[in-house]
């Protein structure tokens, strides 16, 4: 199936207005429409909808373990923000990797850095040190969820690299879904890929890798709370290893599909 089937997005608000709905509405009714059309198309298909639905108020989101997504962007919507979430804590080599996908990227995909309200440093003095040990979910909230909801203030829709093989919390992850936290629709277009489908792209398009990921690290987020990964584990779990937490919170699954 392919994207000319689903309806492009019409030009804004005043619409709904009149017929009594809202831009949120017809958002989850694209994310609806689209979770079925899409859920079998190949990740550039998914990427071009994106792009010929939303323009530029379509934006691509990555943990830059490596450039995969970003390079698909590129290629299938050239001129999309990538926005970068600085929580404070990163990795120096993801600091590095940052740099390296603007540099690499240029005038074609376009970096957008978004900071939490609060550095480090004046959390630490408002909450206590190390709340990334006492806390995550509320650092995570303030550092990771909340930047990103107003980031989205300017789009309609964002995409994420999330995979089902990532790990079970990941399973049923959807190629198209409703982002009900922050009204906008989520792609996912790797959904369906495996490692070694991630694996054969990089081979095969020289695309930009994390140093960490050569280093075991075969997920990477805030340095405190992400470990290397043994041989057997899946590749998320030394994300918060030693907790019951999974997930940052950004990637809510099960809208619509
Ligand atoms: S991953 Fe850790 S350091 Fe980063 S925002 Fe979440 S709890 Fe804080």
């Amino acid at each position: 199936m392919t994207a000319e089937l689903v309806a492009p997005m019409p030009v804004y608000a005043s619409p709904y207005a009149s017929s009594g709905t809202t831009l949120a509405d017809h958002r989850e009714a694209l994310a609806r429409r689209a979770a079925w059309r899409l859920e079998d198309a190949p990740p550039e298909i998914v990427i071009r909808w994106a792009a010929r639905t939303f323009g530029h108020r379509f934006a691509v989101t990555s943990s830059l373990a490596d450039a995969v997504l970003i390079d698909l962007v590129a290629r299938a919507a050239p001129g999309t923000d990538l926005i970068f979430l600085d929580t404070g804590y990163h990795f120096p080599e993801t600091l590095g990797m940052r740099d390296a996908v603007e540099a690499t990227y240029r005038g074609r995909i376009n970096v957008v850095t978004v900071t939490p309200d609060q550095t480090v440093a004046e959390q630490d003095a408002a909450l206590g040190a190390r709340l990334f040990s006492r806390d995550p979910d509320t650092c995570c909230f303030l550092r990771k969820v909340v930047p990103l909801g107003r980031a989205l203030d300017g789009y309609d829709a964002w995409a994420s690299g999330l995979r089902r093989d990532e790990s079970p919390a990941r399973a049923i992850t959807p190629v198209v879904d409703w982002d009900a936290r922050n009204q906008r629709v989520k792609l996912n277009p790797l959904a369906r890929w495996t490692q070694a489908d991630v694996d054969d792209y990089i081979s095969s398009h020289d695309i930009l890798l994390n140093t960490l990921v050569q280093d075991g690290f075969r997920s990477i987020g805030c340095a405190p709370c992400t470990r290397r990964v043994a041989p057997g584990e899946d590749d998320r779990a030394g994300r918060w290893s030693g907790t019951s937490k999974t997930e940052c919170g950004l990637h809510l699954v099960g809208g619509p599909a």
